[in-house]
């Protein structure tokens, strides 16, 4: 990792109430450990408070006809809720017991089930409640549009791509549009609740700057079958300017 990239990484910061679950790292250490050539692992911040359900940060019908109210309630304030609460139980007493949530998905292997399956749950909800609002839509711009422009030839090809991620993923998982070692993007999808964090599970690794849900419980009060018309509006509902952002954040 160069120089610039490690320090863009260390600069992000983490809140037990944000919605992206990142973390915070020792940036003095950090900062030394470089002037004097080395390579450093980060010295992750430890854990201190239990997993918290996020804030929305709009109201639960916000995202209507795209989204209805009763899937937002059930899938927020249930399915998620959900993950929390057992991902909290699941590390209870053991290794992860004081990890930062990044940290978890890094380290976690496929015997590890429930840290698997609900610290995924909970790091990918965060992230599609904060890359989802009302008045958004519309195509991205800036250096997230250059760099889409970069990888996929056009924001056109890249909506084609993430579409048919998505549409074909077999029974219940999530599409991506993530950043690889080397700053690049890709698309990708997972099943169930891995995502391409999961560094020991998932063959493609990188940050997710966008994802969407096509568990059944994310669309089927609405759109029942129809999942294509739920990825089709979902683009409806993308706040380019979060994923812009997210990406800003780990590209600089
Ligand atoms: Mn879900």
């Amino acid at each position: 990792m160069d120089k610039r990239r490690f320090i863009k990484l260390s600069a992000i910061t983490v809140t037990g109430l944000a919605i992206n679950p990142f973390y915070a790292c020792n940036p003095a250490e950090k900062e030394a450990a470089i002037g004097e050539g080395k390579e450093v692992m980060p010295a992750f911040t430890k854990r201190t408070e239990a997993f918290k359900l996020p804030d929305l940060g709009y109201p639960v019908e916000a995202l209507e006809p795209n989204i209805d109210k009763m899937t937002m309630e059930i899938h927020h304030g249930k399915h998620h809720a959900g993950y929390v609460r057992k991902l909290n139980a699941a590390v209870a007493d053991n290794q992860f017991k004081e990890m930062p949530l990044l940290d978890i998905l890094s380290n976690v292997t496929d015997t590890d089930t429930a840290v698997r399956n609900n610290g995924g749950g909970h790091y990918n909800h965060s992230l599609y409640w904060d890359i989802i609002a009302p008045n958004a839509g519309g195509e991205p711009d800036g250096k997230l549009l250059e760099a889409i422009n970069g990888a996929f030839k056009s924001f056109e090809e890249f909506k084609n791509t993430f579409s048919t991620a998505a549409k074909t993923r077999f029974g219940s998982g999530w599409a991506w549009l993530s950043v690889d070692d080397g700053g690049k993007l890709f698309v990708s999808s997972t099943a169930n609740q891995d995502n391409p964090l999961m560094k020991n599970i998932v063959e493609q690794n990188g940050r997710p700057i966008l994802g969407i849900d096509v568990w059944e419980h994310a669309y089927y009060l609405n759109y029942q079958n129809k999942r294509g018309d739920y990825i089709a509006n979902f683009f409806n509902v993308i706040d380019w300017k979060k994923v812009l952002g997210n990406y800003i954040s780990i590209v600089g």
